[in-house]
């Protein structure tokens, strides 16, 4: 029910209305909501004069700022910190760039909490009324303690990163991998998706997806459910870091770009130099965009056979700078696949940017709506 009230936000919502939606009774319906506005996330506004539908003109609608948290995203080269309220509007944001040098966890939770406060004081918003924190970061991670296994970009290894994270804040934090958090961020903004069968795939500084079934995220036996970069697209491909050949990440990663390039002879400092090349119709960049374009389309042909998804979302900052990529993807997904298959999936570029740090967001905006509940019986 307290979906039902959030999916109208400013359309106040009447209990005949929601009696109509719910096929609940009267009074299932009334110790529902009498429930809802006790836990102080739900009020009665009179809505005569609004125009709406509540024939008593008593009508319900969520408060606002009744829940409102900070979203940290933590990526290899910079953090970003937002607020969102309950409407699932993003209050502010803030960002800054990090050098190219590892930090320790504490140098990181140090720019996060001055991120975050200067966003407060940005808002006028005091600090101490943000319910929860969440935090993305990139690495293998316990979601359930915020112990992050595996950060190779920054040499973490076994980090507490949640517990240390109390030290900075005084809210509950919750810590989740950056491709599950930007899958929450892109499926809870968009009504299409919330409840979908969704898959998405992120190529940038590496090669991730993240899996939704029924708007759940599949976390498999180390929640790794998903970390799709060591599938193996060529038997006696190039070597990757995991000790085997053919990895997609060897192929698809803009580190990846650029070292192939070099070795055919076409040295570029930068992936935007390759995505110009390609624009200006230079031959050589064409056939090496070609070739990248198999592998990738290869690797989302062989996630939508191993997660049976309705939707397959691709984006990551080398899809966002060079869309072309996806639209040649797509072009050759169609004769790799069963047709059953392919006539049933939808196909989108993710273009959106911060889908982490939102989702981060989210994270935390959902264990506060539980902690409502069980602090309320
Ligand atoms: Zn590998």
């Amino acid at each position: 029910m307290l979906d039902i009230i959030r999916d109208r936000k400013e359309v106040p919502l009447s209990r005949a209305d929601i009696a109509k939606i719910t096929q609940m009774s009267a009074t299932s319906i009334t110790r529902i909501t009498d429930y809802l506005i006790h836990s102080g996330l739900v009020e009665q506004v009179d809505t005569v004069g609004k125009g709406t539908v509540g024939r008593n003109g008593i009508g319900l609608q969520v408060i606002r700022d009744s829940i409102v948290t900070a979203g940290i995203s933590i990526d290899s080269d910079y953090i970003d910190v937002c607020l969102l309220d309950f409407w699932d509007e993003v209050m502010g944001q803030r960002k800054e760039t990090l050098a190219k040098r590892p930090y320790t966890p504490e140098e990181i939770l140090k720019i996060a909490r001055k991120l975050f406060d200067g966003l407060c004081s940005d808002l006028g918003f005091v600090p101490e009324m943000v319910s929860a924190v969440g935090i993305s970061c990139i690495g293998n991670i316990d979601y359930k303690t915020g112990t992050i296994f595996f950060a190779p970009q920054f040499q973490w290894n076994q980090v507490e990163l949640g517990k240390l994270a109390k030290m900075y804040f005084t809210q509950q934090v919750y810590v989740e991998n950056d491709m599950k958090s930007s899958i929450v961020g892109l499926s809870r903004r968009d009504q299409d998706l919330k409840h979908e069968n969704i898959t998405y795939l992120s190529i940038g500084m590496g090669v991730g997806a993240a899996v939704m079934y029924d708007g759940v995220i599949m976390r498999g036996s180390n929640n790794a459910a998903g970390e799709v970069g060591h599938i193996i697209v060529e038997a006696e491909g190039r070597a990757c870091d995991c000790g085997q050949r053919g990895c997609v990440q060897t192929y698809l990663t803009k580190n990846s770009l650029i070292e192939i390039c070099g070795e055919k002879g076409h040295p570029v400092e930068d992936v935007q130099e390759i995505y110009e090349a390609y624009r200006k119709g230079s031959p050589w960049a064409a056939a090496f965009v070609d070739k990248t374009v198999d592998h990738l389309a290869v690797l989302m042909r062989n996630l939508v056979y191993m997660y049976d998804t309705r939707y397959l979302l691709v984006g990551g900052a080398i899809i966002s700078d060079f869309p072309e990529m996806f639209t040649l993807a797509k072009g050759k997904l169609k004769d790799l696949m069963h047709s059953n298959l392919y006539s049933n999936l939808r196909l989108k570029c993710v273009m959106e940017k911060y889908n982490s740090m939102i989702g981060a967001a989210f994270v935390a905006q959902e264990n506060s709506v539980e902690q409502c509940g069980d602090g309320n019986g």
